[in-house]
């Protein structure tokens, strides 16, 4: 059976016409999927029985619950879904008392090889398709509190574009959830030819990793530098429509790595001029790293040496340390 959430209007449309049905068939089940939330195709009352007969023999609804969940002592939440291909992936839940976040995966492992991250480690294993991104979403249990949700999970989402484009557009599109696009937040490495279509296709907020100023330094974190420059990268955002869509930059700070006065200097002189923020992360231990996080004065100065030089930056609170969920702990993998 074929999963039929997850599919755009379009794809529904033309589900509707190669089953005989009227193509106003393809809105009435879009409305079905992601305003009501059926989970059988059965429950779609306002198609008729043979259309649902017709419908059933060869899809189903598709939405699938989490088979594990971690809760933090900080309130987070880990969950693990099983996918069809039979790997896993994982989101976090972050409630905050003025917000609730949820950080969700586009890939089954990774093949951008970033040194401080989990994910890295796997490989890329499988790319989730837009039913398996959005299944994140649909089937939290706190779907009802969400008031973001950010692409920084497991994987890159630049490296699953299409997929990753058509979650976006089924979450903020009309006959979809309708979601304003300034609650979405979409992370890269800067991988250049899916950003591009992500700048063209979508209004949603964008986040680059960036954790080093200098090429050969950031190289040696994360080897798709070679490939794609950070600079082509700053290249391509400025020709976006740049002032109406949040940019931001990811920093995560690894003691004597990346955390000192000449990198600060140089993060000013690449991203002055441009109405973007910076946000700094502590690094999270994983297993046989060399590297370690910078101490919170470090970070506290970098911040302010930062911001008095014009470039809004804040510090990123780490959230479920405990249970491996925080920024680059995620792997699928639970005992
Ligand atoms: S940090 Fe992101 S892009 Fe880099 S390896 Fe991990 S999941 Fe992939």
């Amino acid at each position: 059976m074929e999963p039929i959430f997850g599919k755009t209007l379009d794809e529904l449309v033309l589900i509707a016409k190669e089953k005989g049905l009227p193509s106003f068939a393809g809105k009435q089940i879009a409305d079905w999927l992601y305003k009501n939330g059926v989970s059988t195709i059965n429950e779609i009352t306002n198609l008729s029985k043979k259309a649902r007969e017709i419908l059933s023999a060869e899809y189903e609804i598709g939405l699938y619950p989490p088979s594990d969940v971690q809760v933090s002592s900080d309130g987070t939440k880990k969950y693990l879904y099983r996918l069809r291909s039979g790997h896993s992936v994982e989101s976090v839940y972050i409630p905050e008392p003025d917000r609730a976040t949820l950080c969700i995966s586009s890939q089954a492992g990774c093949r951008m090889g970033c040194r401080f991250c989990m994910t890295a480690r796997q490989g890329l294993k499988a790319n989730l398709t837009a039913g398996e991104i959005l299944n994140q979403i649909w089937s939290l249990p706190e779907k009802d509190s969400l008031t973001n949700v950010v692409f920084m999970g497991m994987g890159e989402p630049m490296d699953n574009i299409d997929e990753v484009l058509k979650s976006l557009e089924i979450l903020t599109a009309d006959y979809g959830a309708g979601w304003s696009h300034k609650r979405i937040t979409v992370s890269t490495t800067g991988i250049l030819t899916g950003l591009e279509k992500f700048l063209k296709n979508s209004q949603c907020r964008l986040a680059i990793s960036l954790h080093s100023p200098f090429d050969e330094e950031r190289r040696k974190l994360m080897p798709m530098q070679k490939m794609f420059p950070v600079k082509d990268v700053l290249n391509l955002i400025a020709k976006d429509e740049y002032t109406q869509r949040r940019i931001s930059f990811e920093y995560i700070m690894f003691a004597g790595v990346n955390d000192s006065a000449r990198h600060a200097n140089a993060l000013v002189k690449l991203l002055s001029g441009n109405d973007v923020r910076v946000n700094l992360i502590r690094f999270h231990i994983i297993p046989d790293s060399d590297l370690s996080p910078s101490d919170e004065i470090t970070m506290e100065n970098f911040k302010n040496r930062l911001n008095a030089k014009g470039l809004l930056t804040t510090i990123r609170s780490s959230r479920g340390e405990d249970i491996f969920a925080a920024c680059g702990m995620l792997s699928g993998n639970r005992s």
